[in-house]
C-alpha cells in the first residue's frame, strides 16, 4: 500500500536503491529532503547532476576527475617514478587519507574477472603500460586481496617484469577478500610499508 503518496514513495523507492542504503535510511533521508526547504533540495539535485555530468577520467591516471588532469597528477611534488596501482577511485582516496604515499597513482577501473566476463582488456591497463614507457622505477600493485584482486596483479606483475621496471605488492596485512576502502589507515601503511618485489 502507498502509505505516503507515490511522489515520496518514489524517492524512497530511488534512495533505497543506492548501496548501503537499506529501507529505514532511504525513508528517514526521503522525509528529511521533503521537509527542507525548496532551494536546498534544489541545490541537492543540481550537485549530483552537475557532478554526473563533469566527471571523467584523469588522462594520466584513470581516476575519476572533474578535469583533464586530476590533482595528484599535476602536483609537482609527487614522485612520478613510483606508481601505486589500485582497482577504483575509492581505494586512491584511501591510500590518500594516510597522507604518507608520495607517489602517484594508476586506477584500472575494475579488475579481471573470469566469472563475470571482465578481461584485461576491460580494464585500464593498455594506459597503465603505456605509461611505463616513461621513467618509471617502481609499480606498487595495491589491488584488493580478493580472487579478482589476486588475479589482476598476477596478470599485471608478468606484463611488466619483461621491462624490468620493479613490481611490487602489498603485504597481506590487507585481510583476504578485504576491500581497501574499509581497511583502516594503519594496516593500509603497513600493508604498504611491507610489500614485497614480485
Ligand atoms: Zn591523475
Amino acid at each position: 500500500m502507498d502509505y505516503y503518496g507515490s511522489e515520496v514513495t518514489k524517492l524512497i523507492e530511488q534512495l533505497s536503491s543506492l548501496p548501503g542504503i537499506g529501507g529505514k535510511t532511504a525513508q528517514r533521508l526521503a522525509f528529511h529532503i521533503v521537509s527542507m526547504p525548496e532551494e536546498r533540495v534544489q541545490q541537492l539535485a543540481d550537485s549530483i547532476v552537475g557532478a554526473r555530468k563533469h566527471i571523467c577520467y584523469c588522462k594520466v591516471c584513470c581516476t575519476m576527475t572533474d578535469r583533464e588532469v586530476c590533482p595528484i597528477c599535476s602536483d609537482p611534488k609527487r614522485d612520478r617514478r613510483t606508481i601505486m596501482v589500485v582497482e577504483t577511485s575509492r581505494d586512491l582516496g584511501a591510500y590518500e587519507k594516510t597522507g604518507k604515499y608520495e607517489g602517484v597513482y594508476h586506477v584500472l577501473q575494475g579488475a579481471i574477472s573470469p566469472l563475470l566476463g571482465i578481461g584485461p582488456g576491460d580494464i585500464r591497463l593498455k594506459e597503465l603500460m603505456t605509461r611505463l614507457e616513461g621513467d618509471v622505477d617502481e609499480v606498487i600493485i595495491a589491488t584488493n586481496s580478493s580472487l579478482e584482486g589476486e588475479t589482476t596483479a598476477m596478470y599485471i606483475s608478468r606484463l611488466i617484469k619483461p621491462t624490468g621496471i620493479k613490481v611490487s605488492r602489498i603485504a597481506s596485512g590487507v585481510p583476504v577478500g578485504g576491500d581497501l576502502e574499509y581497511i583502516d589507515e594503519v594496516t593500509l601503511l603497513r600493508a604498504l610499508e611491507g610489500r614485497t618485489q614480485l
